[in-house]
């Protein structure tokens, strides 16, 4: 069993998709850990894409993160960090395949609706950062 680390990105909050993103995830059996809908300060913000700060995105990427809350999940599954990436699509939604989460809920490169580790030690690294361990069921 694995954990990975999820956030529904301030887009879907904004349009109100927090529940059919929470259903889609239960529906796939994925145990949720972790759940706190908080907002992102330009520090956070900067800590958590620290492999992206500098790039040429990241400004954009910042300004969107922290316009408004967030919703922050550890997801518990059989192959989770893998399977969440299946479920939520390519990052360009333009490119995402019918029926994942950013084909139906992303509205651009930038705002694609959620996120997802893409390795066993980001998604340690991404827990750590956002949850400690009382936080955790
Ligand atoms: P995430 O980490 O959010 O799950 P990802 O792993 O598919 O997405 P990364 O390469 O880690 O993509 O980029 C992190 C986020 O930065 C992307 O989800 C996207 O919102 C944003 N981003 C990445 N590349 C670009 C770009 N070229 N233009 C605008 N935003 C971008
Ligand atoms: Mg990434």
């Amino acid at each position: 069993i694995e954990r990975t680390f999820a956030i529904i990105k301030p887009n879907a909050v904004q349009n109100g998709n927090i529940g059919e993103i929470i259903t889609a995830i239960e529906k796939d059996g994925f145990t949720i850990r972790g759940l706190r809908l908080t907002r992102l300060t330009p520090a956070i913000c900067q800590g958590f894409y620290a492999e992206h700060v500098g790039k040429g995105f990241y400004p954009e990427l910042e300004n969107f993160m922290t316009e408004s809350p967030v919703v922050l999940l550890c997801l518990e599954r059989e192959n989770a960090i893998a399977r969440w990436r299946e479920v939520m699509g390519a990052t360009d939604p333009a490119k995402a395949a019918e029926g994942t989460l950013r084909k139906k809920f992303g509205e651009s490169m930038g705002r694609n609706a959620t996120h997802g580790s893409d390795s066993p030690a980001s998604a340690a690294r991404e827990v750590a950062y956002f949850f400690n361990a009382f936080d955790l069921a």
